[in-house]
C-alpha cells in the first residue's frame, strides 16, 4: 500500500464520467489520493481500480445521489472529519438547453439541488477544517453560461451564476487564509453532459466543442497558476479581465441613500411607459 500522499486527498464529485473522471486521472497522476463520488457504483469502482493500479495512489469510492439529502450528508461527513482531505472538486452537475415553456419544473428543482445546494453544502463542510489546518482548496466547476445565461436553459445558467458568485464571495471571505477557491468556466466540452440534457454533442458546431482532456488540463494549469477564474476556451483573456474590473469598479457605487437622477419623479416617464 502506498504511503499517504503529501498532497493529501482530493474529493471529486461527478467522478464517474466526463470532466470529473479526468480530474480524477490528472490528480492521481499528480500524487493526490482520491475519494470519488457519483451515483454509478460500477463506473466508480472500475475507475478506482484502474487509477490505483496505474498511479499507486489510494482511491476510495463513495457512491451517492447528491439529490438525496441523506446521501449528501454522507459526502459531507468526510469533509468535516477527514483531515487528509486538502482539495474538494465540486464538479457533479446536469444541464439542458430547453426554455421555460418546454421544461419540467420538478426537473429544474432537481437541477438546482444538484448544481447549487450540493456544492454549497460541500463547501460549508470543507472550509472550516481547511481554515483551521491552514491548508486546502476548492475547485468549483461552473460554466461559461454563468456570464452568458441566454445561451442554454435559464435555470442551468442561473445555477452556474450561483457557482461563480459563491466562488468569488469565498475568495473574498478567505483572502486572509491559506484556503484557495478557483471557479472553472468551461465552454462546450465533449462529454455525456449534452446527451443527458437532451442535445447530443454531435448536434453542436464542432468549432465550439473542446475535448474534455484539453479543458481539464487547461483548468488545472490555471489552478497551478493561482487563477481565481479560469475560462479555458476564452482566447481573449483580457475580455474577462476588463469585465471583472468593470464589475468591481461598479461595486462601490451600487448602494446609495438617494435615488439615481434617471428615476427622479417625472424623469423620462413617457419613454418608460410608451402606452401612457
Ligand atoms: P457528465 O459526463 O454527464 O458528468 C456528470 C457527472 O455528474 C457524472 O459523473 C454523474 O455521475 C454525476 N452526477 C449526475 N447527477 C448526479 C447526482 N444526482 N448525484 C451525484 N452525481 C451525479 O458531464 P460533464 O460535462 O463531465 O459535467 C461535469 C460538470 O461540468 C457539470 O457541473 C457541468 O455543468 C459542467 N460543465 C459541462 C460542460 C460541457 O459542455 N460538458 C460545460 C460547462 C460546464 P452519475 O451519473 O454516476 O451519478
Amino acid at each position: 500500500m502506498a504511503p499517504p500522499s503529501h498532497l493529501g486527498t482530493a474529493l471529486i464529485t461527478g467522478a464517474s464520467s466526463g470532466i470529473g473522471a479526468l480530474y480524477a486521472d490528472r490528480l492521481a497522476r499528480q500524487g493526490y489520493d482520491l475519494i470519488l463520488v457519483a451515483r454509478n457504483r460500477e463506473r466508480l469502482n472500475a475507475l478506482a481500480s484502474d487509477l490505483s493500479t496505474r498511479t499507486g495512489r489510494a482511491v476510495e469510492v463513495l457512491p451517492a445521489d447528491l439529490n438525496d439529502r441523506a446521501a449528501l450528508a454522507q459526502v459531507e461527513k468526510p469533509l468535516h472529519q477527514d483531515a487528509s482531505i486538502t482539495l474538494l472538486v465540486n464538479n457533479a452537475g446536469i444541464g439542458t438547453h430547453t426554455p421555460l415553456l418546454q421544461s419540467d419544473v420538478e426537473q429544474m428543482t432537481r437541477m438546482v439541488e444538484l448544481n447549487v445546494t450540493a456544492p454549497m453544502r460541500l463547501a460549508y463542510a470543507a472550509v472550516p477544517g481547511f481554515v483551521a489546518r491552514g491548508r486546502g482548496a476548492i475547485i468549483n466547476i461552473a460554466s461559461i453560461v454563468a456570464v452568458s445565461p441566454e445561451t442554454l436553459n435559464g435555470v442551468y445558467g442561473g445555477s452556474k451564476a450561483f457557482v461563480l458568485a459563491f466562488s468569488q464571495s469565498l475568495q473574498h471571505e478567505l483572502a486572509d487564509t491559506a484556503v484557495r477557491v478557483q471557479a472553472v468556466l468551461p465552454g462546450a466540452t465533449a462529454t455525456d453532459f449534452w446527451a443527458t440534457g437532451g442535445l447530443p454533442v454531435e448536434h453542436l458546431d464542432p468549432g465550439i466543442v473542446m475535448r474534455a482532456e484539453d479543458m481539464v488540463d487547461a483548468a488545472l494549469l490555471g489552478f497551478a497558476r493561482g487563477e481565481k477564474v479560469t475560462i479555458p476556451s476564452l482566447h481573449a483573456g483580457e475580455k474577462w479581465d476588463a469585465y471583472d474590473a468593470a464589475r468591481q469598479a461598479m461595486a462601490g457605487h451600487l448602494s446609495s441613500n438617494t435615488v439615481a437622477p434617471r428615476y427622479a419623479a417625472g424623469h423620462g416617464v413617457s419613454a418608460a411607459c410608451p402606452s401612457a
